[in-house]
């Protein structure tokens, strides 16, 4: 899908129509100490012994749920724009 570099949308900062400039979301660096990370399977997999617990090999899902970044040109409020799947996301003009 292409997503054209700047969208005229509602921002609710300035409750009203404004252009916004289009960006994919993208994650951000893993904190090692949080919660999930310290449970996880990749420490328990280090050290001494094997493979704990079976790796997941099928996924029934092709593709990536893609979240727009929508920022406001007059106030730079950023939304996200709900994630649609999509195999290919491409940002022009
Ligand atoms: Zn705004």
């Amino acid at each position: 899908m292409k997503v054209p570099r700047q969208i005229r949308t509602y921002c609710p900062r300035c409750r009203r129509h404004q252009s916004h400039a289009v960006s994919l979301y993208k994650k951000g660096r893993d904190r090692k100490m949080a919660e999930g990370n310290r449970r996880s399977v990749i420490r328990k997999r280090k050290g001494y012994g094997g493979q704990r617990d079976p790796r997941q090999r099928k996924f029934s899902k092709t593709s990536k749920k893609q979240v727009l970044l929508l920022k406001c040109s007059v106030c730079g409020h950023i939304v996200p724009r709900l994630g649609i799947r999509l195999r290919k996301i491409e940002i022009v003009g």
